[in-house]
């Protein structure tokens, strides 16, 4: 397709193994973060693509469930080795599309590669519970059968981690899946459905369909769905709940986050400077658990802002596949806007700009911002209410740990938190009484290894389970079988009525 003089390529579907193009109802453009500059388009499908590919993967889901399930999880540990063979070219898709850093793609998707293998040994979890003789020649057993089609919408800011941490759970538990990656980020889900057909898994369990909210609609009012993921941001993981519930969906909707973490006075404050700015500031604060907030707790605060501030100044900024660069642009110009936004009204409303992003301005050549380090931030300012979702870290000051416990548990997202400190009764204070579903100790990002569930709590998590480990409970229901064998010279007792004597 041209347009505008420049050639592009285009991001094809991906349905029962057969891109489906034609299909799509209207074109996107997908931009270079790094340039701004249109590379490629991607057809944005309706309800006519998302037919054909909940049909596709409807076909497949009664054999695939049939499938033993060691043979299944054997083809997902050949999708684990394909990944780590091509660790480097998905890397690459994601800095390309998304804009962060080499380093940090390439982190995504070692974090994909575990994911992939806690799928195939959670599958383990579906064998159930067994009870023998609970009355005269009854046994009473469990276990866990997939769902059917399950679909994913997935955000821009992890094109191969979100989409991975749900469909290779779902597909591990016999389920077949349709996909529907974010339109800014459409090109590593395309990539992922062909090394899952080179891996061997079968025509028509895994789909992916590009489109907006069209698709999303139409996938989730499909009668043949049984159940949908989505991760993004909390606006629409409302509306996602709410519309599956109303169908009568089984749905799990993650939303956003505004993390906090807290600086004890008797924190290691260097190693507190550099976990705020790692988590402030890498991949351009575009993460679900970035800290954009730290809490500094006593009189240690003006050391806390000076490291910081020291450490934010020292920070790279340009395109996330040059050499050297910490923090890449972000994803799009309506982002950009947004940090400058946040920033244009931080100092009318008490804060203090002590590092200003705005410095590097780079509109009109790719969406880069540098950090920015904003002090005295007050918690009923737009700053700090929002999620900004940008290399801005906030400093708000507090007295004592019971004032920064109710200033993180105020906040209505409680996706993660984190504590500096060398006080072993702190810690545990903390963990025991903050309200966010992952929890650091001088830990920056708290994001648990894949063999622990994930998902926050408050407005960052709708609905039960979360992904990771937990997501073989979202993926499968579970069955209770009571039968009664009695030994065919005894009969069954007189006196026995049913399961239970009841
Ligand atoms: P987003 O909510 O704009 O989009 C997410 C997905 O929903 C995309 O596929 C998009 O096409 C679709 N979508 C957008 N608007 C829709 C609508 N009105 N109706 C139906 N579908 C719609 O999120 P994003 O900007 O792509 O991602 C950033 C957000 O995701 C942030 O808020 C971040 O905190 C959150 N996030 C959360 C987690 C988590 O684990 N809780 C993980 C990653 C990202």
């Amino acid at each position: 397709m041209t347009t505008t003089g420049v050639q592009f390529e285009t991001v094809p579907h991906w349905i029962d193994g057969a891109p489906a193009d034609s299909a799509a109802a209207e074109q996107a453009e997908i931009r270079d973060p790094a340039t701004g500059h249109a590379v490629r388009t991607v057809g944005l499908g309706g309800a006519d693509l998302v037919d054909q590919a909940v049909a596709s993967a409807r076909s497949a889901a009664q054999a695939w469930a049939s499938t033993p399930t060691p043979a299944r999880a054997t083809i997902l540990l050949a999708f684990r080795s394909l990944l780590l063979e091509h660790s480097e070219e998905l890397a690459s898709i994601i800095t390309a599309e998304q804009g962060k850093t080499l380093a940090d793609a390439r982190g995504e998707v070692a974090r994909s590669i575990e994911a992939v293998e806690v799928a195939a040994s959670a599958v383990q979890q579906l064998k159930g519970e067994y009870a023998e003789q609970v009355a005269n020649g009854v046994d009473t057993y469990s276990f866990r059968q997939p769902l059917g089609v399950c679909a994913g919408i997935t955000p821009f800011n992890f094109p191969v981690m979100v989409p991975v941490s749900m469909f290779v759970a779902a597909i591990a538990c016999g389920n077949s899946f349709v996909l529907k990656p974010s339109e800014k980020v459409p090109s590593a889900s395309v990539r992922m459905a062909e090394l899952l057909a080179e891996a061997g898994l079968p025509g028509g369990v895994f789909n992916v369909v590009h489109g907006g909210i069209a698709a999303v609609n139409a996938l989730i009012d499909h009668p043949d769905v049984a159940a949908v993921s989505f991760v993004g941001s909390t606006p629409v993981a409302r509306e996602i709940y709410r519309r599956s519930a109303e169908a009568g969906k089984k749905v799990q909707a993650l939303g956003g986050a505004n993390n906090h973490l807290v600086v004890m006075p008797d924190a290691d404050l260097d190693a507190a400077a550099d976990a705020l700015v790692s988590a402030a500031f890498g991949a351009a604060g575009q993460r679900c658990m970035a800290v954009p907030v730290a809490v500094v707790v006593g009189d240690v605060a003006d050391q806390v802002v000076a490291k910081t501030a020291q450490r934010a100044e020292a920070f790279t900024t340009g395109p996330g596949d040059a050499e050297g660069s910490d923090m890449g642009p972000l994803i799009s110009q309506a982002a950009l806007e947004r940090v400058h936004r946040a920033l244009d009204t931080a100092g009318g409303q008490g804060g203090t700009v002590v590092v200003d992003g705005r410095a590097i301005d780079s509109r009109g050549a790719g969406y880069f911002v540098g950090p920015s380090l904003v002090d005295h931030v007050q918690p009923d300012s737009d700053l700090y209410q929002d999620e900004i979702f940008g290399p801005v870290l906030s400093v708000v000051r507090v007295d004592d740990l019971d004032e920064a416990l109710r200033v993180v548990n105020a906040s209505p997202y409680g996706n993660g938190a984190s504590i500096f400190t060398s006080s072993g009764a702190a810690s545990r204070h903390f963990a025991h009484h903050v309200q966010a579903g992952s929890v650091g100790i001088n830990v920056p990002i708290p994001v648990p290894i894949s063999w622990f569930g994930f998902g926050g709590w408050g407005d960052s998590r709708l609905g039960d389970d979360g992904l990771n480990y937990d997501a073989y409970r979202f993926y499968t229901r579970s069955k209770v079988v009571t039968q009664r064998w009695t030994e065919p010279s005894k009969g069954v007792t007189p006196n026995f009525v049913a399961a239970g004597n009841q």
